[in-house]
């Protein structure tokens, strides 16, 4: 997906010995734009409950964006106290893909099978922002999400991904995972223009305010880094390219990652909300609708903030 000269190859090669570049799905993962020959709805099960971020706010955001795209959204939420955590399990396998709104406790072993089985047998994954802090010793969500942040990550997590000479390469230099600086505005650089997820949409963009994470590291295999934004030093971040939005293949089942959507501002973000869009269809069929780009989406030098109608879902307290 992502382009280098062989002279950049080699020099990364010679210069990063201990680096290796990072293994990109085989080329048969589906990367065309298709029409999708159904029209049914797809079927979403957004996952909340507990995050150390306003999920009360954020999911009824998320139920707009995607209820208004066409889906179907289901909300499973965890209730407050261990017998709810013990108890919680959710029916991953009656829908098309799964959207974690969640960074709390570890779920049961017999619901991190489901969700291993929903994925692996073919099922969508679909990730927000503090979502990826979330289980830091689950190893297939580790393997699922490519790469996370906070929860004690570090080099034993798994490389960070950085990009040089043109490639994303897993870099395994020590260090904690998972940081970010002031909140700003900032502008997304598109990588991968051909995957489905990002096909036709302007390849640079600026976002709303939110949160740059950066220092992201996991163990960041059969990624694909869709788009990044540098994290400037004087406004607290790494001072490096970081990745923002991916997509992964984990066993028969794909993945779209956005680092992005700190808060209801951040997700007000047209192009959050497109690309949110299309990683979820892309992530349930592993194709996206052939569309235009909306025109409010946002240019490089301005950013484009959407107010939403108040989703159906329920706005909890
Ligand atoms: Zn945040």
């Amino acid at each position: 997906m992502l382009t280098s000269s062989t002279a950049a190859l080699a020099l990364g090669a010679l210069c990063c010995a201990a680096l290796t570049w990072v293994q990109e799905p085989a080329p048969s993962a589906p990367s065309t734009v298709v029409a999708t020959k159904s029209s049914a709805p797809l079927r979403v099960l957004i996952v909340d409950g507990r995050n150390n971020h306003a999920w009360r706010a954020t999911t009824p955001v998320l139920r707009a964006i995607l209820e208004r795209a066409g889906c179907a959204v289901e909300v499973a939420t965890l209730r407050e106290g261990d017998e709810a955590l013990a108890t919680f399990r959710p029916e991953f396998s009656k829908h098309q893909v799964v959207l974690s709104n969640y960074n709390g406790p570890t779920w049961s072993a017999d619901t991190r099978r489901d969700l291993e089985s929903f994925v692996g047998g073919g099922g969508g994954l679909v990730v927000v922002h503090a979502a990826d802090n979330a289980f830091p010793e689950w190893k297939e969500w580790n393997e699922m999400i490519g790469v996370g942040g906070w929860g004690n990550r570090d080099e034993k997590s798994g490389p960070y991904l950085r990009l040089r000479e043109g490639r994303w390469i897993a870099d395994p230099t020590p260090g904690s995972g998972g940081s970010h600086g002031a909140q700003h505005e900032f502008v997304l650089t598109h990588h991968a223009v051909e995957h489905p997820i990002l096909r036709g949409l302007p390849k640079r963009w600026k976002h709303t305010q939110d949160e740059l994470y950066d220092r992201l590291r996991g163990p960041a295999q059969n990624v694909t880094v869709l788009a990044s934004a540098f994290a400037p030093k004087e406004l607290g971040g790494s001072g490096e390219e970081e990745p923002l939005l991916f997509a992964l293949t984990w066993k028969k089942g794909r993945v779209f990652h956005s680092a992005l959507g700190h808060s209801v501002i951040s997700m007000q973000c047209a192009g959050f909300q497109e690309t949110l869009v299309r990683g979820v269809e892309w992530a349930a069929t592993g194709a996206v609708r052939e569309r235009a780009t909306p025109e409010d989406f946002p240019s490089a030098e301005k950013s484009s903030a959407r107010e939403l109608e108040p989703a159906k879902g329920e706005v909890k307290k």
